[in-house]
């Protein structure tokens, strides 16, 4: 099997997953060889684990900005999306609200409980407005708003959202409604001590910082807010049962911390890089629109609409050449349908099926761009010949 670290891949998915950082595989290895114990026992063993358990906590509660006692670690960040808006609606009986961007671990959850969804700008940010009205209307209409969940960052386009603008028209005009923000996308690249403290609940998720797959983090600031999703064993002090993923969760807190620790000079290296993939496409081909203005997003993003083709045959013809990449659009009977995303944004059909987003991360290098550029460049240019013939 060709492995993602092979001289042959060039991998610009890391919005996708990320590859584990070394220190986080080595932190993880004693807790799947040797320290095996179930952390809920009580035999010396048991103990040793849930001290790492513990240990793991205040170091992600350190980066985070919060207390120990508000994280909840869960399987993923789909689960924490889930638990945050299922447990609100069967607290309060009241009616969830998310924007029209969400990754769909939230905005299904919210259709599920015949929620509202709110528009965005053309950057992919809630429209604050429409946030405002909507709520207003939810309490005109005699129901209680059990949450709103609006994401820090955006999985498809890399758009920020400005969450103290945000719990700004919460407070005003649903006082007492919990805030949840989906943040999977942001530990890379926002320092989340400034945005947690905006927020009644945050969604982590290990494999998009460097730590595994299968483990996440649920913040309830202020102590339990939400109803527990999966109840049984208790563990959690009750608020999310199932055995400890002790390796995982070592694993997260070590990679969280190394990305905090270098998020700031990652910002500037990874903006340089994306930079200069966008604008090296765009030297070479006519034809291709940054989706969102590079101020606007992250770094790592560099999400563009190319003219002409489609994305589904780009993406062949980059995955033959090795060069991970993705788009959200997707194949309806036979018909490129434009991400849920894109529409909301109001980016025309005949741009959206051409959307590449290609995603920047912590392993990139300079000559992944440059090979990236390449691949790209060619392979619209054989697209484009294609449809000419
Ligand atoms: N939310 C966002 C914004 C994401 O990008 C993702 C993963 O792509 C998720 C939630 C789901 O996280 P997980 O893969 O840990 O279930």
């Amino acid at each position: 099997m060709t492995g993602v670290n092979s001289p042959a891949i060039t991998y610009l998915d890391h919005a996708a997953s990320t590859p584990m950082r070394a220190e986080a595989v080595d932190a993880m290895m004693p807790y799947l060889r040797e320290q095996y114990a179930n952390p809920s026992g009580s035999h010396r063993f048991a103990r040793q684990a849930r001290q790492a358990v513990d240990e793991s906590r205040d170091r992600v509660a350190a980066v985070l900005g919060c207390h120990p006692n508000e994280i909840v670690f869960t399987g993923c960040g789909t689960e924490s999306d889930n638990m945050a808006i299922t447990g609100a609606v069967t607290r309060t009986g009241g009616v969830a609200v998310c924007s029209a961007v969400e990754h769909h671990a939230v905005l299904e959850v919210v259709e599920h409980h015949d929620g509202s969804v709110v528009g965005v700008d053309a950057a992919g940010r809630i429209d604050l407005d429409e946030l405002a009205a909507t709520l207003d209307q939810v309490i005109e209409d005699g129901r209680p708003v059990a949450i709103v969940s609006v994401m820090a960052v955006n999985n498809e386009v890399g758009s920020v959202n400005d969450l103290g603008a945000v719990a700004g028209v919460v407070r005003r005009h649903a006082p007492g409604t919990l805030l949840h923000t989906d943040a999977v996308q942001a530990a890379c690249w926002l320092d989340l001590r400034t945005v947690t403290p905006h927020v009644d609940l945050l969604s982590l998720s290990a494999h998009k910082f460097g730590g595994p797959k299968g483990v996440g983090v649920l913040v309830e600031r202020g102590g339990p807010q939400v109803d527990p999703l999966i109840i049984g064993g208790g563990q959690e002090r009750e608020r999310r049962s199932g055995t400890h993923n002790t390796a995982g969760i070592v694993a997260m807190a070590t990679a969280l911390e190394l990305t905090d620790a270098e998020r700031d000079a990652e910002q500037r290296r990874l903006g340089e890089l994306r930079d200069r993939l966008v604008k090296g496409v765009q030297a070479e081909l006519d034809g291709v629109t940054e989706t969102v203005p590079t101020d606007d997003k992250v770094a790592g993003s560099a999400h563009v609409c190319i003219a002409d083709i489609e994305s589904e045959a780009l993406l062949y013809l980059l995955d033959e050449a090795g060069v991970c990449a993705s788009a959200a659009s997707a194949c309806a009977s036979g018909a490129m349908e434009p991400s849920h995303v894109l529409s909301a944004m109001g980016v025309p059909r005949e741009l959206a099926i051409g959307a590449l987003r290609m995603s920047l991360g912590h392993t990139t290098t300079e000559s992944d761009v440059d090979r990236g550029i390449d691949v790209v460049v060619s392979s619209v240019r054989t697209l484009r010949n294609r449809g000419r013939r």
